[in-house]
């Protein structure tokens, strides 16, 4: 069973109905991510890796795994220490649990485990992680300057592996972390971590190090460019990266200063999704009664695009009480007809609105819902504008790590998002600015709004099934309850 997905990418999926576990992973993955991109050293290494493996250049395979022995235990300590605090955060048991199986790994002296676990058990675990302590410790070891080293040897092994040795207070990542690390636990001692300044830690470690801004990126790399050239290696690599440095704003840089809103944004980027097919799917030639009598309709309109391909939509019929989805591969003209017969929930999405309407106008009258399936920063850009007047919205649990929000469009369609837990965060602050109106319900159980009448929970309890993969007759008890709507003022 697949419980969690990670590339490279801008986004990590993690399993919706088995989300526990995968969630610290994810934050270990993704923490490894951030300092690969956003640290000069990681940056230089992956610009001779990737040079490396297109041109298969011995000399520089060396330096690269130098370099990357040279932030080894930084880089995972600081993973560790990631996903250790906010499984502390969030349950006393199963942080006792993995703190037993992490003292018997390996990773537990190599690197470093013990200080993690000191700093855990003085510190709260969420203000180390709101102040970014460890992130800003592993950023300053990281940030090496390298307009110190001789530039004719910066793609000299021996030498860059000297130095690293001789000189480690400047360039070896892992013993300036080390340093850092050590220092941070005895500051932590008569200090507030909140107190704790970067120039504080600085200054009583007597370590140097190299700004992190869009200025300095682009030296070091301007100094590797010369370089290549002299010694006949591919510079494209290198070029793409410079360009893209160059049209990137100090703001949106990567090197941007860490906040505290970093954790929600962490979760952000890590989506909730049904990564196991729970549906038995069946593929029909043609729609029947009983495909029209299903729950919700769901439609992925096809690029048009792209001319090979001969069908116009992907039509998913969803009986959410059996748990069976029934796929066709649809004409316009079929598509069109089958929007006239279905009678219950239409769910599109958001990006296929527009194209939507205009080429079938007829679904003006009918129930839809605009799925908005990203990140809540990017669920902003499509919904601010397009929102009703009165920015009605409700919140219902999917289960206890997803909750789901449902708002107003203006033209009388529902947005629907979903979230894990943790982007909470991000959404309270948005609620208490009003960017959201959250309804309140009467008596009866009806805010007039999305329950208009008593049996109106069915609709948005349908779509929830189907974005989260879960159905009613689930006789095996395969995954949590559906939960409740909620109230956040
Ligand atoms: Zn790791």
């Amino acid at each position: 069973m697949i419980k969690g997905k990670y590339d490279l990418g801008e986004v990590g999926f993690v399993d919706c109905n088995f989300a526990y576990n995968d969630i610290s992973n994810i934050l270990h993955e993704y923490m490894h991510h951030k300092l690969g991109t956003s640290t000069i050293f990681a940056f230089v290494n992956f610009i001779l890796e990737q040079t490396e493996i297109g041109l298969n250049n011995e000399d520089l395979k060396k330096i690269s795994r130098t370099m990357q022995k040279a932030y080894l235990v930084l880089n995972e300590n600081y993973a560790l220490f990631h996903q250790l605090a906010i499984i502390s955060c969030s349950s006393k048991d199963r942080y006792e649990r993995f703190v037993t199986e992490f003292k018997k790994s390996e990773n537990y002296a190599i690197y470093h485990g013990k200080k993690i676990l000191n700093i855990l058990s003085k510190n709260n675990a969420k203000d180390l992680l709101e102040t970014n302590i460890i992130n800003r410790i592993a950023f300053i070891a990281m940030n090496i300057d390298f307009t110190k080293l001789s530039e004719k040897d910066l793609l000299n092994n021996e030498y860059i592996e000297a130095k690293i040795i001789e000189n480690s207070k400047d360039f070896d990542p892992n013993e300036r972390y080390t340093i850092l690390l050590k220092s941070l636990e005895k500051l932590l001692n008569h200090n507030d971590v909140n107190n704790i300044t970067d120039d504080m830690l600085l200054k009583y470690t007597g370590l140097q190090s190299f700004e992190r801004n869009k200025e300095n990126f682009l030296k070091v790399l301007n100094l590797y460019k010369k370089r290549f050239e002299v010694q006949n290696i591919d510079t494209s690599i290198l070029i793409k990266n410079i360009e893209s440095i160059k049209n990137t704003s100090e703001d949106n840089f990567i090197l941007e200063e860490v906040s505290k809103k970093d954790v929600y944004k962490i979760f952000d980027i890590i989506r909730p999704m049904p990564l196991n097919n729970n549906y038995e799917e069946f593929f029909p030639n043609k729609v029947t009664e009983e495909h029209l009598n299903c729950g919700v309709m769901r439609v992925l309109l096809r690029d048009n695009k792209n001319y090979s391909i001969e069908f116009y939509a992907i039509v998913v019929f969803y009986d959410v009480i059996l748990g069976h989805e029934y796929r066709l591969f649809v004409d316009k003209n079929s598509l069109r007809d089958m929007i006239v017969k279905f009678n219950k929930l239409i769910m599109i999405y958001c990006e296929d609105y527009n194209r939507f309407i205009s080429e079938f106008p007829i679904i003006k009258s009918k129930n839809i819902f605009l799925e908005i399936n990203n990140t809540y920063s990017k669920c902003k850009e499509f919904f601010i504008n397009d929102m009703s007047e009165g920015r009605e919205t409700m919140i219902h649990e999917g289960n206890d790590r997803v909750f789901f929000i449902f708002s107003k469009q203006k033209e009388d369609n529902i947005f629907v998002m979903y979230f894990f837990k943790e982007v909470m965060g991000l959404i309270k602050k948005d609620i208490e600015d009003k960017l959201f109106n959250i309804i309140s319900v009467d008596d009866e159980g009806l805010d007039r709004e999305f329950y208009k009448n008593n049996t109106d929970w069915w609709k948005y309890e349908d779509i929830i099934r189907v974005i989260m993969g879960t159905y009613i007759m689930d006789d095996e008890h395969k995954f949590p309850t559906l939960g409740r709507r909620i109230n956040i003022k």
